[in-house]
């Protein structure tokens, strides 16, 4: 199984000597050795001991389509040889980026006929920022500039995103955020809801968050709102159904751009195409990456409602863009791996069949746990939530580092799962059978039973 031409820890070592890691402390990772992985094939990764591994969490939320796809490697080849390279800056384009761009507009509601092309999701979010300003500068309103966003919400890691991003300990890293963004709380009942509360009155409420804020700013000042349908690095957050449509009925009365960031949500990981979908409401812009290509080339974009795409085209320039803007290549696989997703009826098996099966079993899996709450998902994307007290609702400490110890035992089970903060989140490839559902939540269930003696053991409950 293996393709490793040196062994493990030869590369544990030469990786340790000269490579960084995103998002790690390497210190502590060098000292342990990092996890060499070799293989993929379905929802399956092997590493270099030859462990077969279950991929919980689809890569980084973004191998939909499952590993190992030959006809997207052929896709890939192919276009090397045709055309590895061109840019679409100066008059000029390509078929491969003429022929994604005409498929998004297929797989998008009416209405979203344009798209902007990234390598990333942080890139896709940067230039939404941009974008947001040029419209309203277009539009005789030069003064709307601040986009406000969530705490806890990910848009990613470059200065723009990370700054939009509600993630304190990364605006703790470097004077983030950058002027011109304002967050507000995020719509989790778990943690902001109050007791005797309904959801859909939390919603309401939490919605309302945005209307301070426009009010306090002044909505001459505002250029947009930008928000993940579900919040998916901060713990798989799934507003309650009255938060979205009241965020834009409050967009709308002041005239602010809705922007939904699809990074996660895009591409059938809830069941439907895009997660604004699942919400039902209509974002001006929202930004795409990750399932776009399923992973196995970078690329990203911005999808633009037609409204906002016809004042950027009246607008004259906009100088904003990237060496590999639509690469060819990218652009191919891309095609490939969305039309796949179509054709081959994979996100319709997400809406129609695997996602409310996983649904059902998560919560069958997990409800019962003495120190597990909030057992959520929509689709293939799901959480639950570690407390000290589910009554009260008490949470553990930081400290405790629950969701890690955790996670870790997912990991000696050949399980990936991932752990943000005490809560343990999955988001498998779409293509995942009932039977490996089955299987994978049998061995989660193990790990968690372990987790909850640990706890005890440790004094934590
Ligand atoms: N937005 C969201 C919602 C994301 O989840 C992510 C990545 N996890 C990003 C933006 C950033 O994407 P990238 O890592 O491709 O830059």
């Amino acid at each position: 199984m293996s393709t490793t031409a040196r062994s493990t820890n030869e590369y544990r070592e030469l990786d340790a000597a000269h490579h960084l890691h995103p998002f790690s402390d390497m210190g502590s990772l060098n000292r342990q050795g990092s996890r060499v992985i070799v293989k993929g094939d379905g929802i399956y990764l092997w590493d270099s001991e030859g462990n077969k591994i279950t991929d919980g969490m689809a890569g980084l939320w973004c191998v939909n389509i499952g590993y190992g796809r030959k006809d997207l490697a052929e896709v890939a080849r192919q276009q090397m040889e045709d055309l590895a390279y061109y840019n679409t800056f100066f008059k000029t384009t390509h078929p491969r980026v003429v022929e994604l761009s005409t498929l998004l507009a297929e797989v998008t509601q009416p209405g979203y006929q344009h798209v902007f092309y990234t390598n990333s999701g942080s890139e896709s979010v940067d230039t939404v920022i941009r974008m947001v300003r040029q419209y309203w500068s277009i539009k005789g309103k030069p003064g709307k500039k601040t986009l406000i966003s969530r705490w806890n919400g990910y848009h990613g890691s470059t200065i723009g995103g990370a700054s939009l991003g509600g993630m304190t300990y990364m605006h703790e890293q470097g004077d983030l955020p950058i002027p011109g963004i304002a967050h507000i709380g995020q719509p989790w009942y778990l943690k902001e809801g109050r007791d005797g509360e309904s959801e859909a009155d939390f919603g309401l409420r939490a919605a309302s968050w945005l209307e301070e804020k426009i009010l306090e700013i002044g909505a001459d000042k505002v250029a947009a709102f930008v928000g993940e349908p579900i919040l998916g690095a901060g713990g798989v957050i799934i507003p309650p159904a009255s938060y979205w449509p009241e965020i834009e009925r409050i967009c709308n009365k002041y005239d602010i751009l809705l922007v939904a960031d699809e990074v996660i949500c895009g591409f059938g990981r809830t069941g439907d195409w895009f997660g604004h979908e699942h919400f039902g409401f209509r974002p001006h812009l929202f930004t795409i990456a990750k399932g776009l290509s399923s992973g196995y080339l970078p690329i990203g974009g911005v999808i633009i409602g037609d409204e906002v795409a016809r004042t950027l085209i009246e607008g004259g320039d906009f100088n904003h863009g990237f060496t590999y803007s639509g690469h060819p290549v990218s652009a191919a696989v891309a095609h490939a791996n969305v039309r796949a997703l179509r054709d081959e009826g994979i996100v319709e098996q997400v809406k129609k069949d695997t996602g409310p099966y996983m649904q059902k079993r998560w919560r069958e899996a997990f409800g019962g746990f003495e120190h597990v709450t909030d057992v959520r998902g929509v689709g293939l994307i799901q959480a639950f939530t570690w407390v000290k007290n589910k009554a009260t609702r008490e949470m553990f400490a930081g400290s405790d580092d629950v969701g890690t110890l955790c996670r870790d035992i997912f990991f000696k089970h050949n399980l990936i799962m991932r752990a943000c903060g005490d809560s343990m989140v999955s988001a498998p490839p779409l293509i995942i059978t009932r039977t490996e559902i089955d299987a994978m939540l049998s061995t989660a269930v193990e790990c968690v039973e372990q987790t909850e003696k640990l706890l005890q053991e440790r004094g934590l409950v």
